[in-house]
């Protein structure tokens, strides 16, 4: 799941709720498959 310009992520924490934008997106083919993370530790989920 690499990232893609425009995705936004949520943070799987509802007590947080820290929220990004992907204002560039990885390489085709370079961007690996981890999901993005948020500064509290959780993971983030794409929107
Ligand atoms: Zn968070």
């Amino acid at each position: 799941m690499a990232l893609k310009q425009g995705e936004v992520y949520k943070c799987s924490d509802p007590d947080c709720g820290c929220e990004i934008t992907v204002s560039k997106g990885a390489a085709p083919g370079k961007g690996g498959n981890l999901a993005p993370r948020c500064c509290c530790g959780k993971e983030m989920v794409k929107k």
